[in-house]
Parts: C-alpha cells; structure tokens; sequence
C-alpha cells in the first residue's frame, strides 16, 4: 500500500468518526492567518490549539510571506481575516543552502536549468523573520490596519518566540 492509500485510510476513519458537518463557514473565524514552513514537525493546529474553521494556514518552504501574499490577499479582501502571525523556525532546512546549490542539484538530477528560480533560503532565522514581517508591512497590498506579528517556533522546546 502506497503512503497515499494509507492516508485515503486514515480519513476513512476520520470521516467515520466524527461524521458531517452543519454547513461549515468559509471565513476562519478568528480572523487569523497565519504563515509557516511547510516543515512536517509543525503542525499549527496542536501548536497552537486551532479547530477546523478558526484560522487560515499558508505553508511553503521556509514560511516565506513573499510567496504567500497572493494568499494573504483573498484571505484578507474575500474572507476577512485581521492579522497575520509569521512563524519560522528552528533547524530549517531553508538554512542550510544557497541558490546556487540547488541550481546545481536540479541541473545534475533533472539536467534543467532552474537558475531563474529564487527558492528564497536563508542564512539566519531572527533576521528573516524580521524581513517577511517588514515585506508584509510595506506592502500596499495589505493595509495598516492589519496586525502583522513574527515569531520563531523551536522545534525542541515547542514554544513560540515572538521575534517582531
Ligand atoms: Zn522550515
């Protein structure tokens, strides 16, 4: 069985147990979105105790919020979330390579040139989470009124550091 048949189980059992839903709501609703790695020992709703319908979750590589504003924009103009919490975090796989790495990894596994492609990694943590934080707040994208807050979650302790 395939990881993919497992997990087509496992919702099975999911759906089973809990059974349908009275018409969900579209729009989270504590009016929260929040951006973060796609790193697998996150998981935002135990971290920070969300329920199906509380919060939006935007993931890619690294938590960067350059590559989430497309998202960040309909969750704010089409559903109304209010605030955003940025969270990187510690042991990153985005902190340890460069572009010019992966350029090279692509060319040798794939034999393409992927030398236009910014995968945006990062060589200190604090300092980028600052920087996503400021990218959002200087966008005219996203308004004043928004709270944009940034934090560090440690992967060992598993708390929050608020960062900026
Ligand atoms: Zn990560």
């Amino acid at each position: 069985m395939s990881v993919i048949d497992e997990l087509v189980e496992a919702n099975r059992h999911f759906a089973d147990a809990l059974g349908q839903v009275e018409r969900p709501a579209l729009p989270p609703r504590r009016r929260v979105a929040i951006v973060t790695c796609m790193d697998a020992r996150i998981v935002p709703a135990r971290i920070f105790g969300l329920e199906e319908g509380d919060a939006h979750v935007i993931r890619n590589a690294g938590g960067r919020t350059a590559e989430a504003l497309r998202s960040l924009v309909i969750s704010q103009r089409l559903l109304g979330t209010e605030a955003v919490m940025v969270v990187q975090h510690t042991d990153c796989g985005m902190l340890t390579f460069r572009n010019e790495d992966l350029h090279a990894k692509v060319q040798q596994d794939l034999g393409q040139d992927a030398s236009d492609i910014d995968f945006l990694p990062f060589p200190d943590l604090d300092d980028n989470v600052r920087a996503d934080v400021e990218l959002l707040k200087g966008s005219p994208l996203i308004p004043d009124t928004i709270e944009i807050r940034g934090f560090v979650y440690d992967v060992g302790s598993r708390r929050v550091r608020e960062v900026s």
